[in-house]
């Protein structure tokens, strides 16, 4: 039976601007002096039958090293704090279960922000799933400027392309299957950054979105709030307008990276249609 487990690498504060955004955007979230609550930064693993499948790697404790962020980078200097120990990272946390590398099949990354992916290193030999335009636009000066970190990651990082194929998943207009019998599959969630992806997972009771940052909450995705550093408000709108169909259409439990209540609503299976 297809299971999903939570794992908490630790927590992150972000400006209320950049959690829901105001007018101005990200400089607005730049000039906030407030700060949210510590967040959760969740990382996912799929018990399914054909292997364990990890949603994101989460961040990791060497956010603390001084210089690992880009001091020149305002967003590091201004936007964010981290709060990971070494026991929070995700290969820790994997194997106080007693799971093993060799158990993982493939892992999906929604996005390559830094709290997404910096758990890389725990992961040689595994198949990684990645937007290819996402990873190109990481890389190189552009990339930098937007705050990704590719510096840290692995030499080996060679993710496979996300293929998706032309054919609907409810409002979906594509979706790429990752098991062969095509209850997980991948959709494109595009909103947050550009080529961001959810991870849909389906079982017999109800059906999991693993929603990475395509909203911060659940309740924000139902309000239709963009996040404050989004390049387009109206992709990000766009994108939960996609989800609530979906969600009205399939008992859906809906689970953003940054959700304090994530976890709750897993462990009940607390639908979208419950809190609408
Ligand atoms: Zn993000």
């Amino acid at each position: 039976m297809t299971r999903i487990h939570a794992l908490r690498t630790g927590s992150v504060r972000i400006r209320p601007s950049q959690r829901e955004r105001r007018f101005g955007g990200l400089p607005r979230v730049l000039i906030d002096t407030e700060w949210t609550e510590w967040l959760p930064i969740y990382a996912w693993v799929i018990e399914h039958s054909d292997g364990l499948i990890l949603v994101d790697v989460g961040e990791t404790a060497r956010t603390s090293d001084p210089g690992y962020f880009p001091r020149w980078h305002p967003y590091y200097r201004r936007g964010v704090k981290m709060n990971v120990s070494p026991e929070e990272e995700i290969g820790p946390q994997l194997r106080s279960r007693g799971i093993s590398r060799r158990d993982i099949r493939c892992v999906v990354l929604t996005h390559l922000h830094t709290d997404h992916t910096g758990g890389l290193h725990d992961f040689p030999n595994t198949q990684f799933l990645v937007s290819g335009p996402a990873l190109r636009a990481a890389y190189g000066l552009t990339g930098r400027m937007s705050g990704y970190l590719p510096h840290h990651w692995p030499e080996w990082f060679r993710p496979n392309d996300i293929n998706f194929i032309p054919e609907p998943l409810g409002p979906f207009s594509e979706h790429c299957p990752v098991t062969d019998d095509g209850s997980v599959v991948v959709v494109p969630t595009p909103g947050h950054t550009p080529h961001h992806v959810s991870v849909v997972v389906r079982t017999p009771d109800v059906t999991y979105f693993i929603a990475g940052d395509a909203s911060y909450t659940q309740g924000l995705m139902l309000s239709r709030t963009a996040d404050g550093v989004a390049p387009r408000a109206r992709t990000a709108k766009a994108t939960h307008s996609l989800i609530r169909r979906f969600a009205a259409a399939t008992p859906t439990v809906y689970l953003p990276s940054h959700d304090p209540e994530s976890e709750m609503r897993l462990a009940t299976a607390s639908t979208v249609a419950e809190a609408v």
